[in-house]
């Protein structure tokens, strides 16, 4: 397979620039599109989890991420008076990667200060334009050719949907599909004054039928507040935000606890963000040479708590297993993954080619010596480490990436391995 050099991927939220991200690092050429004007920085709290905290350290952005937290100390349940009535406490670092991963994640920020940090982190090597989207897609199996909003065309060897649960380049390639299931549940997000009685727990009222009311810190000097409803219909996320907060009023109208102020925030809120909770599930994740990632492909919904999680590690894959799929070097068990040189690791040192979770844990590149029967070769494990590295750091290690393998451009090193497809990603048909 051709490698794919220039890469379009319309989202830039949270999948959009971690796959930009790893593209770039691959040496392709992403291109992101972004309807909204300019950076969408709304939302509230999301959570980073997992396999999702391997990625964000992978990608770079862990620290930024953490340092950004929202210092959330756990969930609380009240009563209608405030009395806690149980509490959850949030993992604390020590417990990361064990199944402790409460209600509050470890790793837990507000979506924009999310999108911001990726944004930033992509920003110099990636092209990002706003206020345009994708309108026509023609894809005649080398190349798709690409309409926008805007009015112009332009030519891709791939085009990837990283916009979200309502994802329209989704329904442009996989038209007439019922993608999208309602879950039976409403919900509202906003922002409203922080108030001294309001601490650093995520407080969660559970009103009655079917209804909730909860609060939650931030790092802004603000209060996040969530009001949410069973319904039969998702009809009211078509309603206009005006009509939505009536019909909030109505159904939250002496709700108990803090409901009362909630409301009242509720109507000053420049933020005010409705949804009909949903979950995504086309039959297929790609058509032709258009793909889809994050919520555009697999939406777990936000009561899923997996949503941000599920995207960063989406991205990373599909990153990586393109990468794969596109480099063609033989792999012997003794050539070292990230550069292609045979390992002369120092004795009693572990293999330097076995993966690490943290990058810091990971040992300085130990292969010394060419690969048998030939010059060294960049291969399909290697994950180039800073944009503008030449060659590898090491002092034993000269390899420069082949130009036919990394598009010509300078890669750096480092040993952590390239992310792969394994079978149970593999139980939904890829293409369609
Ligand atoms: C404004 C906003 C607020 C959110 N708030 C929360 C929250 O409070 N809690 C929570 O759990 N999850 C929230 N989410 C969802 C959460 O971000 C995702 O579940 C998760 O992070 C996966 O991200 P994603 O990048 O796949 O999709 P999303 O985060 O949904 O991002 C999709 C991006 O694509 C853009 N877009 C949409 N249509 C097009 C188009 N046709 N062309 C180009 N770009 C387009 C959107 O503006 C957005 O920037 C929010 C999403 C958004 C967009």
């Amino acid at each position: 397979m051709p490698r794919p050099r220039a890469v379009l991927i319309a989202g830039a939220s949270v999948a959009g620039p971690t796959l930009a991200h790893w593209l770039e690092r691959f040496g392709m050429e992403p291109t992101v599109v972004e309807r909204a004007p300019e950076l969408r920085v709304g939302g509230q709290n999301v959570d980073v989890r997992g396999a999702g905290r391997i990625v964000a350290a992978r990608t770079g952005v862990e620290e930024a991420v953490r340092a950004a937290g929202t210092g959330e100390r756990g969930l609380a349940f009240v009563d209608a008076r405030g009395a806690v009535q149980a509490e959850f406490p949030a993992a604390s670092r020590a417990d990361a990667g064990r199944a402790g991963d409460g209600p509050t994640a470890e790793l837990e920020i507000l979506r924009g200060d999310l999108a911001q940090i990726l944004h930033d982190h992509t920003r110099d090597r990636v092209r990002y334009r706003f206020g345009d989207r994708i309108t026509r897609l023609d894809d005649d199996g080398h190349r798709v050719r690409v309409g926008f909003e805007r009015g112009h065309e332009e030519e891709f060897d791939l085009v990837i949907a990283a916009d979200g649960l309502h994802s329209g380049t989704r329904a442009i390639t996989l038209p007439q599909r019922r993608d999208v299931r309602f879950l039976g549940l409403c919900l509202a997000y906003f922002t409203i004054p922080r108030e001294e009685s309001d601490d650093d727990w995520w407080r969660w009222y559970a009103a009655g039928g079917g209804r909730t009311v909860t609060l939650r810190p931030d790092r802004h000097g603000t209060t996040r507040a969530m009001l949410s409803f069973l319904s039969l219909s998702p009809a009211a996320a078509r309603l206009s935000p005006d009509a939505q907060r009536e019909l909030l009023r109505a159904e939250f109208r002496g709700a108990g606890w803090e409901a009362e102020r909630v409301l009242d925030g509720m109507d000053r809120a420049a933020d005010f963000y409705f949804e009909a909770i949903s979950q995504v599930r086309p039959p297929c994740y790609a058509n032709g040479r258009v793909g889809l990632v994050g919520d555009a492909a697999w939406c777990a919904s936000p009561i899923s708590g997996m949503g941000t999680t599920l995207a960063l590690l989406g991205a990373y894959v599909l990153a990586g297993s393109w990468h794969a799929a596109t480099t063609t070097v033989r792999r012997s068990p003794l050539t070292n993954r990230s550069c292609g040189r045979t390992c002369g690791r120092p004795s009693g040192s572990r293999p330097a080619h076995r993966a690490s979770p943290t990058p810091a844990a990971t040992p300085a590149c130990a292969c010394s010596t060419p690969r048998r029967g030939g010059r060294p070769g960049w291969r399909d494990g290697c994950l180039p480490s800073a944009p503008g590295r030449s060659t590898c750091p090491s002092t034993s290690c000269h390899a420069r990436p082949p130009a036919d393998q990394a598009g010509g451009r300078a890669h750096g090193h480092d040993q952590l391995p390239a992310p792969s497809i394994r079978k149970p990603f593999l139980a939904m048909p890829l293409s369609c």
